[in-house]
């Protein structure tokens, strides 16, 4: 059994950078991480739209309601929780299954937190492997099977017990990285899958199923599901983002999928048609000449326009004109 933690420890807020407590992991180590030189997000692209399309997209962010965005979104389970341990643990989890359709994963994550009480991550810093393992049995969904997600559930929470937070974690990757984000997230993922995943997956090292559960940045995928955990946990507090790491809003990318990816196309964010890494970068840097400070202040908005059905991509007048990206969208542009 894992030592209990003090409630006090627990409870503790997760910024603190002073660290290094109890436990053995100590090949948890961001610092001793191989060294990966990434490039720094590089030039901003010239965005000579850039004051043409920030009204319409502030339009957007209050076109509806946050709160019911909120109700079919993945972030809302972590909603449920107040203390920031376990908001960052559920967080973990609800992100790295926010692929497919929402009314799929997310009633299946629901049901398997509920079974785990009020305190999910505390439970999971003093459980055994074993009793992880058997609180996940239930769980599927599609390429995800109890084992994976039991992985990162423990991964996490041995994390939390070494470092403190998750977010102490990436703010210790940060600077260990002299402030290059994608190099401190790879640095982040790759602490995490040093824990020894045995007991859930049958080795050591994370599984082809694990690495695309939670995979780094370091390759050439867009990362969307780390990048939008890391959009729940670093900004706000404002309704939908906590704002529990301490982390600077700028240096986040934006979580690209294929609702935000045809959307960015159709207000000239990028022309890139693969979902890569770099078209992540690309969108974030143009949406950076909007908002330096919080370029991915729109994501929420721009995903639920997409979710949502109510973008059609193409001239619609029924569903367009309702749209406060309109008089910015590509397919309307053309025609003038
Ligand atoms: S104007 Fe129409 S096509 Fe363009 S973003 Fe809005 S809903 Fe989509």
């Amino acid at each position: 059994m894992k030592r209990r933690r003090a409630d006090s420890e627990v409870t503790a807020p997760p910024s603190s950078l002073a660290l290094p407590i109890v436990s053995p992991l100590d090949q948890l180590d961001p610092v001793a991480a191989p060294r990966r030189r990434h490039a720094a997000l590089g030039r901003l692209p010239a965005f000579a739209r850039a004051d043409k399309v920030r009204p319409h997209l502030d339009a957007l962010l209050t076109h509806a309601s946050p709160q019911q965005r909120l109700q079919g979104d993945p972030l809302e389970l972590v909603h449920r929780y107040v203390d920031p341990l376990d908001q960052e643990w559920v967080g973990m989890l609800a992100s790295a299954v926010a692929y497919g359709r929402v009314t799929l994963f997310k009633p299946r994550l629901s049901a398997l937190l509920t079974s785990l009480g009020p305190h999910p991550s505390a439970w999971a810093r003093s459980a055994s492997p074993e009793a992880v393992m058997q609180a996940f049995a239930g769980f599927s969904y599609r390429m995800t099977g109890p084992g994976e997600l039991a992985a990162l559930a423990w991964a996490t929470a041995q994390v939390q017990q070494r470092y403190g937070s998750v977010g102490a974690l990436a703010a210790a990757s940060l600077e260990a990285s002299g402030g290059h984000w994608r190099e401190a997230l790879d640095r982040l993922v790759q602490t995490l899958w040093r824990v020894d995943l045995t007991p859930f997956v049958g080795q050591r090292e994370p599984n082809r199923r694990l690495a695309h559960l939670l995979a780094s940045p370091a390759g050439q995928s867009a990362c969307k599901r780390l990048n939008l955990y890391c959009r729940w946990m670093v900004r706000g507090p404002d309704g939908v983002d906590l704002g529990l790491w301490p982390v600077p809003t700028r240096l986040l990318v934006i979580p690209l999928d294929t609702h935000v990816h045809r959307i960015a196309g159709f207000l000239g964010l990028t022309r890139r048609t693969d979902l890569s890494w770099r078209t992540a970068e690309e969108v974030t840097a143009r949406l950076r000449r909007i908002d330096p400070d919080d370029p991915v202040r729109y994501d929420f908005a721009l995903s639920h326009l997409g979710i949502s059905g109510d973008c059609p991509s193409r001239r619609d007048l029924v569903h367009c004109r309702a749209c406060p990206l309109q008089p910015v969208c590509r397919h309307w542009d053309a025609r003038r």
